[in-house]
C-alpha cells in the first residue's frame, strides 16, 4: 500500500506516520526530515536548504522531486510507503504521476488554523530520531528530554510563531489545491478529523486502512 498524508503543517502527520509505519510495516518517507538532515551538512546545498527551512518557505522543486523519486525506488519501499510532506504543490503531485508512482490512498488530516498555532508552538522534537512531543498534549516522561535516549528536546526554528504564519500561508497558496486535485482522481480519499486525540485519530486511520 502506498499512501499520502495531507494536511496543514502541525496537523499531526509526523506522529501518525510513525504509528502507520510501525503497524503496517511500510517505509515512512518524510521530506521535511530529509530536508532537515541535508540542512545540517556543512555543504552549499545544506546551507541553501537551511535558508528555506528557517523562513518557512518550500525548498525548490528541482532539489526535492528527484530526491523523493529516488527514495521511493529504494528496496524498503517494495512493501509500500507513506509520504509525509510530499507532494506540497501541484507540480510535485504531477511529478509523481510522471514517474508512474502508484498511490492507493490519500488521508487528509483536517484541523483548524487556531488549533494548529496552539499545537505547533507547543511542539518539541528529538532531532536525531524525529520523535515529536507536545508540552501539553503528548509530553515526554521527563520534561525537555527524549523518552528513548534521554537527550534534550528542542523547539524547531520553523515552529516559532512568525514562521508558523508563513508556513500556513504557503499551505493555503500551494498545498491546499492538492485536495481537489486528488479528490478528482480515482484514488481512495479519506478526510480524518485531526482535532481529536492522537489515539482517536490513529484509530480512524487504522479502520480506513483495514477496510
Ligand atoms: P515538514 O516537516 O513536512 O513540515 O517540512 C519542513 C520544511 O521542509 C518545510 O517548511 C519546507 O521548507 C521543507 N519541505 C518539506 N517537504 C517539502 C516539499 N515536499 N517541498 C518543498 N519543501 C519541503
Amino acid at each position: 500500500m502506498n499512501l499520502i498524508l495531507l494536511g496543514m503543517p502541525g496537523a499531526g502527520k509526523g506522529t501518525q506516520a510513525e504509528i502507520i509505519q510501525r503497524e503496517q510495516g511500510i517505509a515512512n518517507i518524510s521530506t521535511g526530515a530529509m530536508m532537515r538532515e541535508i540542512s545540517r551538512a556543512e555543504t552549499d546545498l545544506g546551507k541553501k536548504v537551511q535558508e528555506y527551512l528557517s523562513t518557512g518557505r518550500l525548498v525548490p522543486d528541482e532539489i526535492i522531486i528527484q530526491m523523493l523519486v529516488e527514495r521511493i525506488h529504494q528496496s524498503d519501499c517494495e512493501n509500500g510507503f507513506l509520504l509525509d510532506g510530499f507532494p506540497r504543490n501541484l507540480d510535485q503531485a504531477k511529478a509523481l504521476d510522471q514517474a508512474k508512482v502508484e498511490i492507493n490512498l490519500i488521508l487528509f488530516l483536517k484541523i483548524s488554523e487556531k488549533e494548529i498555532i496552539e499545537r505547533m508552538s507547543g511542539r518539541r522534537v528529538h532531532l536525531p530520531s524525529g520523535r515529536s512531543y507536545h508540552i501539553a498534549h503528548n509530553p515526554p516522561k521527563i520534561e525537555g528530554k527524549d523518552d528513548v535516549t534521554g537527550e534534550t528536546l528542542i523547539q524547531r526554528e520553523d515552529n516559532h510563531p512568525d514562521v508558523i504564519k508563513k508556513r500556513l500561508n504557503v499551505y493555503y497558496d500551494e498545498t491546499e489545491p492538492l485536495l481537489s486535485f486528488y479528490r478528482q482522481k480515482d484514488i481512495s480519499f479519506y478526510e480524518i478529523d485531526a482535532s481529536r486525540t492522537l489515539e482517536e485519530v490513529s484509530e480512524d486511520i487504522r479502520n480506513v486502512i483495514s477496510n
